[in-house]
């Protein structure tokens, strides 16, 4: 079984990593050059204090732990690629449609928070959601 995650964010990141940890073969699509989303592109340098078993950690350290963990499972990483749409195809394969190319797979799980930290992407995807049955995930 084949499962794309879009959204190289903490979540995605987690996602991706445990997909794999579970026997899938997993990529994980990231619009940006870089992995980590709001932390590590808005607020590297905080100290985030509400992580469970964290006491305290700067949001650019967990960030690239998340890495680390993620980089244990082979997980196909692409970055620099928007998804631009996500098409279910016969047989409950999914055709994922991004600025590059496309990449098919049995399931689909988005992790992409507000977006490109716009709202704007959230709402098209969720009607994506709505036509995509039990094939499709947004968190
Ligand atoms: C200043 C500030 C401080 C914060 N402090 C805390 C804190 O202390 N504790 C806490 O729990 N939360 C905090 N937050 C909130 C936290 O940053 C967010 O809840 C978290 O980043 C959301 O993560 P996410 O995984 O949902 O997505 P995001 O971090 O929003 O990232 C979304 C990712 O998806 C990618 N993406 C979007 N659309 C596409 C597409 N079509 N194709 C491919 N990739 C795509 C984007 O490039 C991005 O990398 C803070 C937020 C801000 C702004």
């Amino acid at each position: 079984m084949k499962l794309s995650v879009i959204g190289g964010v903490p979540m995605g990141m987690y996602t991706a990593y445990w997909a794999a940890k579970r026997g899938l073969k997993v990529i994980l699509i990231e619009a940006l050059s870089n992995l980590g989303g709001q932390l590590t592109n808005l607020f590297p340098n905080k100290c985030i204090l509400d992580i469970p078993g964290i006491s305290n950690i700067l949001s650019k350290q967990f960030s690239f732990d998340l890495y680390k963990q993620l980089k244990s499972q082979d997980v196909e990483i692409v970055l620099n690629t928007k998804v631009k749409n996500i098409i279910k195809q016969e047989q409950n394969d999914m055709e994922i449609q991004t600025d590059n190319q496309n990449y098919f797979c049995n399931y689909v799980i988005i992790t992409t928070g507000c977006g490109n930290f716009t709202p704007k992407i959230t709402s098209q995807l969720t009607q994506i959601e709505n036509s995509c049955n039990n094939n499709l995930y947004i968190s």
